[in-house]
């Protein structure tokens, strides 16, 4: 080894060269959250759980998002829809806790594809970092989504999804009382 390669000296130019070539090269990265780079409108994050027209969750505590689930993120527990609590609850069973854990989620949308109601979807906002695991099972709270604050999810739906349940008989969270109406017309 030469004096000068004991100094590190054309190493530590090299180094500098390349540090100063990056310096002016366009920078991969963005200043999130204040920047933030555009998404596919069919993007899979946070879930929301959907309220019909009315107002009342559409969930109905099958369990069918649970099975199809491939991380085994979420759980449920299911009760019965009190009288007087119709508008809160769209079915007679409801999910008193519905939880989605969201370390394990893939975010594969496989939940939103197994609903038979209509009430899961995946929605375009990010997960928010949290400092310890507890804060990233979602409840209810944080699912379901605000009376006054409803989650357009139409960017979720293919154009002929959205077409076909235009027909009130090919609509997958019909009720009986529903169908009762339009056995009437
Ligand atoms: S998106 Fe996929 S992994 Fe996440 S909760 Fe739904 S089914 Fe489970
Ligand atoms: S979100 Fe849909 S699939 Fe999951 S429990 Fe509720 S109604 Fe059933």
């Amino acid at each position: 080894m030469t004096l000068t390669e004991r100094l590190y000296l054309p190493a530590i130019a090299n180094g500098m060269r390349i540090t100063f070539q990056h310096i002016f090269k366009k920078k991969a990265t963005v200043q999130y959250p204040e920047v933030q780079r555009p998404i596919a409108p069919v993007y899979r994050g946070h879930h929301v759980l959907k309220r019909d027209e009315a107002g009342a969750e559409r969930c109905t505590a099958c369990g069918l998002c649970a099975v199809a689930c491939p991380a085994e993120a979420i759980t449920m527990t299911a009760a019965e829809r009190k009288k007087g609590e119709e508008h809160l609850y769209r079915e007679e069973k409801y999910a008193a806790v519905y939880e989605i854990n969201m370390l394990r989620c893939i975010f594969c949308g496989l939940c939103e594809e197994a609903c038979p109601k209509e009430a899961i979807f995946l929605t375009d906002r990010i997960i928010p970092s949290n400092y310890g695991r507890n804060g990233f099972v979602f409840g209810k709270d944080k699912l379901v989504e605000g009376i006054n604050d409803r989650v357009d999810v139409t960017k979720r739906q293919t154009p002929a999804v959205i077409e076909f349940k235009k027909d009130k008989f090919h609509q997958h969270n019909i009720t009986i009382n529903d169908l009762v109406d339009l056995d009437e017309h």
